[in-house]
């Protein structure tokens, strides 16, 4: 069955265009109304096509930044294939600055393959997966910390036994450049992006860029150039960057650390630190109830912290350390 939603730009011509896909939303105050959720297509001949995506999430704001960044600068003349872009994939999250819908709740990365019929987030998700992954060679799914954490720069990469992409992943994790890379497993039958592009053939490549709810200085420059040179790999761009020099940190397991209690956490480590087994992660304090001592929490494994939890109040479950372990070797 076809989408509800219709785009304003036609995909499969050449050029530059610029539009919105319209979602219809019939509510109180606008009885014919759409949703805007803003795409661009930058498409010269023959190349591979690659899906851009930011705002999947709508707190997350790096992406969006390089996004909107990348469809003002880039000249048509440097693109083989085709670029679309969606700088707000979740627009009605991302016009809100939340990570979730405030229409449906719903959390556009816990929503595929969606539903043509369902609830504005659905339809989306149903649209992303069977239209613009559907005629994909790669997606580029730009990620932050959110609100919530706070990242290093990471390359997320989730991986299956006999990965058909894992030998063109490596090639995009070096040249990216990012100082850390996580592969992680996910099933793909899941509601991830990383699961669409699994069903529909598609490489898919995720980030994590800082985050805390705000744009950190530097990280479009260092991930927007990091991606134009991924870009260029892939073939989809004649002209790169200059390469990085440094030599970035892989880990192939992911850890993480959650609160054992309410109240007020104190982190003991911070993103970018080596811990170890047994090293205090984190007190968690009880100020509602005098005179008890705060609650000690640990490390449980060996490796770097990737991210950690931005606000002090937490409840018992809130994610406070999210950690790569296993590190690649030479
Ligand atoms: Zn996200």
């Amino acid at each position: 069955m076809s989408s509800l939603i219709s785009s304003t730009i036609d995909l499969d011509k050449d050029g530059i265009q610029h539009g919105y896909l319209q979602l219809l939303h019939s509510v109180h105050r606008s009885a014919y109304g759409y949703i805007p959720i803003p795409i661009a297509s930058l498409k010269n001949g023959d190349g591979p096509t690659v899906l851009l995506m930011s705002g999947n999430h709508g707190d997350e704001y790096e992406g969006q930044v390089i996004l909107s960044s990348l469809i003002r600068t880039l000249p048509l003349d440097q693109i083989r294939g085709q670029l679309i872009v969606l700088p707000m994939a979740n627009f009605p999250a991302a016009e809100a600055g939340l990570r979730t819908s405030p229409l449906d709740q719903g959390n556009l990365n816990r929503s595929f393959p969606g539903s043509e019929t369902g609830s504005p987030t659905q339809q989306i998700a149903h649209y992303i997966e069977n239209t613009l992954l559907e005629r994909a060679d790669f997606l580029f799914d730009l990620h932050s910390g959110g609100s919530s954490l706070f990242y290093q720069p990471t390359l997320l990469f989730s991986v299956t036994k006999g990965d058909p992409h894992l030998e063109i992943k490596q090639q995009i994790e070096k040249a990216f450049g990012l100082p850390y890379t996580l592969y992680f497993e996910r099933s793909n039958a899941g509601s991830f992006s990383s699961a669409a592009a699994f069903r529909k053939g598609v490489c898919s490549i995720l980030t994590e860029l800082a985050g805390g709810g705000t744009v950190s200085k530097g990280l479009p420059k260092l991930a927007g150039d990091g991606l134009m040179r991924a870009l260029h790999r892939i073939g989809v761009l004649t002209t790169s960057p200059e390469p990085v020099t440094t030599t970035g940190r892989t880990f192939l397991a992911e850890g993480s650390i959650f609160a054992s209690e309410p109240g007020v956490y104190g982190p003991l480590a911070d993103p970018g630190d080596d811990v170890e087994v047994g090293q205090p992660a984190a007190l968690i304090h009880r100020p509602e109830t005098p005179g008890r001592e705060p609650v000690e929490l640990f490390f449980e494994d060996t490796g770097v912290i990737l991210a950690k939890r931005q606000q002090a109040r937490v409840i018992r479950g809130d994610c406070l350390f999210h950690i790569g372990q296993s590190e690649k070797q030479g």
